[in-house]
């Protein structure tokens, strides 16, 4: 179902940035840089207490001690941050991911305007995603193209979270206005696999499975994937869908309990997600709080530090996506009102059950911006019914045991050194989770003082210039 055309013109616009691009030069870990984070609270990513003024010491990207600062030496040539009334903590770690898109009210307007700007859009997003403390993630559908960018993001050579990606998602439902080269459409289980099989040999690091697939489909997939040591994130929202799923073999619910088209799942279906410790991804704050938020205050769609962060060709865009029209007229939003009454019960099932829950945001979609979806997504979910730490935990150290990253997630000495610091107290108030300082992500800073490091250096280019 894939128009080669479409692939060609994808292919020239990468080899085209390629070019562009030759002279970047990757920001790669000085292996004997040492960095030390000094006097802020710490929160390691484990249900555990707070550490008070503590201190953590990088060298390279590795992270080598973590306490109390009195306790720990600080070589003398670190570079010291001081997060002294503070919070220090693993960076976030978002399980559902959109690149492609980055909050454009209306996805008929929006695809053609991507399709030829495929690089400069994943890298606006990747660039919001890390400066909101998101320092891994996992993309869920995106054209082929998603996969190069996942590796230049990987190797520090552009910034973003460290990313694991789809690429197309298989589906057995064709809709008009998405661009062929994200869709991997299938009639059969048979086709199903023979599709997992082309994803997995391209290099995919997850199977994105979207509306209309079988549990039959879902056995094809999961019999290549499976030895492949891939995992099946799976889009799901009606009850039958979610067991369906189950039965095939989905290593990862997507949506589920985000009160969809089903008011509640029956307590059999919740206890047994429960009791197997299937993980799931509930993105509850994607509509039923993005769109009560914009009612009561449109002029978070005109916050200048998220217009700011949009390249000016982008930001014109997404602009005239909400002004052009109103919002609440969207037909992504077509039935969100009913979706907020049904969540008032659905969100918070799978919490009272204290199932396997990673964070998870759909971020990009409808007014849903990177600079801003993992704070208001745990929000939610404390707002749901956990606790502040559980909260916080769910969204760095389960998050990344979800999506296989063992390295990440948690502060403590060997992990890879993904920390932000937030000003606050969020165990107080989850939302100053907004308020991210500095981002490190792989020993490399990315966010000092509030200002991200990119910003700074082409500030410093153009001003040596003069
Ligand atoms: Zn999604």
């Amino acid at each position: 179902m894939v128009a080669p055309r479409q692939w060609v013109t994808t292919l020239l616009a990468a080899v085209a940035f390629g070019c562009l691009t030759t002279g970047m030069v990757a920001q790669s870990t000085n292996q004997n840089q040492i960095i030390a984070l000094v006097g802020g609270q710490l929160l390691d990513g484990y249900e555990a207490p707070p550490i008070h003024h503590a201190a953590i010491v990088i060298e390279g990207n590795r992270i080598v001690a973590v306490g109390p600062a009195s306790e720990i030496d600080i070589p003398p040539d670190a570079e010291i941050i001081n997060t002294a009334g503070k919070t220090m903590m693993p960076g976030m770690v978002d399980a559902h991911v959109h690149i492609m898109i980055l909050g454009h009210g209306n996805y008929a307007d929006w695809f053609p305007w991507f399709e030829g700007n495929d690089q400069l859009v994943y890298e606006t997003s990747a660039k919001q995603l890390l400066a909101a403390g998101v320092t891994a993630g996992v993309d869920l559908s995106a054209p082929m193209s998603s996969l190069e960018f996942r590796d230049r993001a990987n190797a520090n050579e552009v910034p973003g979270p460290r990313l694991l990606v789809s690429g197309p998602w298989i589906t057995r439902y064709a809709w008009d206005f998405l661009p062929d080269e994200l869709t991997a459409i299938v009639e059969s289980p048979d086709e199903a696999r023979d599709k997992a099989i082309t994803l997995i040999d391209a290099g995919v690091d997850v199977i994105k499975t979207w509306i209309g697939i079988t549990e039959e489909d879902m056995r094809a997939i999961k019999s290549v994937a499976a030895p492949a040591g891939v995992p099946i994130h799976c889009h799901v929202y009606e009850e039958e869908v979610v067991w369906a799923a189950i039965r095939g073999g989905c290593d990862v619910l997507q949506h589920a309990g985000s009160g969809g088209s089903v008011p509640a799942y029956s307590d059999e279906l919740v206890q047994h997600i429960a009791m197997e410790g299937i993980p799931v991804v509930q993105t509850i704050s994607h509509r039923i709080w993005i769109y009560p938020a914009t009612l009561e205050f449109p002029e978070r769609l005109y916050d200048p530090d998220i217009l700011n962060s949009f390249p000016p060709a982008i930001r014109g865009e997404v602009l005239s996506s909400y002004t052009k029209h109103d919002f609440w007229r969207r037909s992504y939003f077509n039935n969100t009102p009913r979706q907020i009454r049904n969540s008032k019960k659905a969100a918070r099932q799978f919490i009272e059950a204290d199932a396997l829950m990673a964070m998870g945001t759909d971020t990009g979609s409808p007014l849903n911006f990177h600079a801003e979806s993992a704070w208001r997504e745990v929000s939610a979910l404390v707002e749901m019914g956990m606790s502040e730490i559980e909260a916080i935990s769910a969204s760095t150290k389960v998050s990344a045991q979800v999506l296989g990253l063992r390295d990440t997630g948690t502060i403590e000495p060997g992990k890879l050194a993904d920390i932000i610091v937030v000003d606050g107290n969020p165990l107080f108030n989850i939302n100053v989770l907004g308020y991210v300082t500095d981002v490190i992500k792989d020993g490399i800073i990315y966010k000092r003082n509030g200002v991200p490091t990119w910003e700074t250096k082409s500030t410093t280019t153009s001003t040596s210039g003069r």
